[in-house]
């Protein structure tokens, strides 16, 4: 079996890389960059990200799974003090895999541009470039409503418990192939209305986000933001491709929330 490291660049990441590289080598397994079957993510859920954007290629043939050195996170859910467990289980056991929903973005320009298609694990926001974002969000191929407000945020059943749940979306569990969009601060009197609730859209469900008269948007993938110009539309439904995470024991989305939220005990 073939694997690969990705750590957050720390010290303290650093010198956890070395060790578990050390361990997985006397257990003859290879180290490959370019074609792991299995990714080990060191640092927090920002990493995992990184390691899942590094390695959207080839989801169908990699596995992730993430240790954490700093607080526990929702994909981090390993410890540095149980790496010598998590090592033999990868190098002895033919691991589980748990499979989560991904969402498909993809950007289409006026001038018929080349369009852009891009995959999120957590979610894709659009913000405008400059004053009030104004968008016609289609849903299904309907029109369903007008929105002006800072942003809209599409977000994965993972994701929910990021950037969504900070703008009062629900938590998802990721068993549950949706997405859901959420608004940042819509503007609402008797001339302007959304809808105001978070939507949450089955698999299938295609959702339009139209520009009106700007067509400059920053629109995120994950951590990343990128100014995208002359925009005709975004996008999003629920990807075909799903993200595999290796599963060495049983950790419930529930008790991630919990211990993350609510308290660790
Ligand atoms: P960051 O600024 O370090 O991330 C913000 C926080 O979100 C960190 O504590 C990060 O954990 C955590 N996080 C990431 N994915 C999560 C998930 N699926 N569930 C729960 N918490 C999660 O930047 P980053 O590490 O590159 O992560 C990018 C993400 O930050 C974006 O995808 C977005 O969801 C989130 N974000 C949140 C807000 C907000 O809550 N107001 C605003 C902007 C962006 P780690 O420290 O373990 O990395
Ligand atoms: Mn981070």
């Amino acid at each position: 079996m073939k694997f690969a490291i990705t750590s957050r660049g720390d010290s303290n990441s650093t010198s956890y890389v070395y060790r578990i590289k050390e361990y997985l080598i006397d257990f003859n397994l290879t180290y490959d960059e370019e074609n792991p079957d299995i990714v080990i993510s060191i640092g927090g859920d920002g990493t995992l990200l990184c390691a899942f954007h590094r390695y959207s290629s080839r989801l169908d043939k990699t596995a992730f799974v993430g240790i954490h050195t700093g607080h526990l996170g929702f994909y981090a859910d390993w410890v540095p003090e149980e790496i010598e467990k998590l090592v033999i289980a990868i190098a002895k056991t033919p691991f589980q895999v748990v499979e989560y929903p991904l969402l498909e973005v993809i950007i289409r320009y006026k001038n018929d541009a080349k369009e852009s298609k891009y995959l999120a694990l957590n979610e894709s926001a659009v913000k405008c470039s400059e004053g009030t974002l104004v968008m016609d969000v289609d849903i299904g191929g309907q029109h369903f409503e007008r929105f002006r407000g800072d942003g809209l945020c599409m977000s994965t059943p993972s994701g929910s418990t990021a950037y969504n749940k900070a703008l009062g979306g629900a938590i998802i569990h990721p068993a549950i192939s949706a997405i859901q969009l959420a608004e940042i601060a819509s503007i609402n009197n008797r001339v302007f209305r959304t809808i105001g609730s978070p939507l949450i859209l089955p698999a299938h469900h295609t959702c339009l986000l139209k520009a009106v008269s700007d067509n400059n948007f920053y629109i995120t993938i994950d951590h990343l933001n990128v100014l995208h110009k002359d925009v005709k539309s975004i996008q999003y439904r629920v990807s075909e491709q799903r993200i595999r995470f290796a599963r060495f024991r049983p950790f419930p989305f529930w008790k991630r929330v919990h211990d993350s939220f609510i308290s660790s005990e």
